[in-house]
C-alpha cells in the first residue's frame, strides 16, 4: 500500500472509531414556568415523567433511553402548555 493508501486507511479507521463510540444523547427538559401541573405527561410517559409533591414534573431518566424516546416525544407533543422539549 502506498503512502496515500495508508493515509486513507488511517482516516477511515478514525471515522469508524468515532461513529462507533459516538452516541446521541437525548434529554427531556421541562420549563416549570409554563407547566400547569395537569399530569398529561405522566399519563402518556410514566417511565419518563412523574409529578412531584409540589405538583410539578420531574424527569425520571436522563438521558432518555432509546426505548422511551417515542413516549417522551408523545408526551411533549401532548403537553397543553408546550412546556416539554425533547432534544
Ligand atoms: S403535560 Fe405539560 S403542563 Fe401538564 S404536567 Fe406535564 S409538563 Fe406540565
Amino acid at each position: 500500500m502506498n503512502r496515500v493508501g495508508r493515509a486513507l486507511a488511517r482516516s477511515i479507521d478514525t471515522l469508524c472509531y468515532v461513529s462507533f463510540f459516538e452516541e446521541e444523547i437525548v434529554k427531556a427538559i421541562v420549563d416549570e414556568t409554563l407547566c400547569s401541573g395537569c399530569g398529561v405527561c405522566e399519563e402518556v410517559a410514566p417511565d419518563v415523567f412523574t409529578m412531584n409533591d409540589a405538583g410539578l414534573v420531574d424527569v425520571k431518566v436522563d438521558p432518555i433511553p432509546d426505548d422511551l424516546l417515542g413516549s417522551a416525544q408523545e408526551a411533549a407533543d401532548g403537553c397543553p402548555s408546550g412546556a416539554i422539549v425533547v432534544e
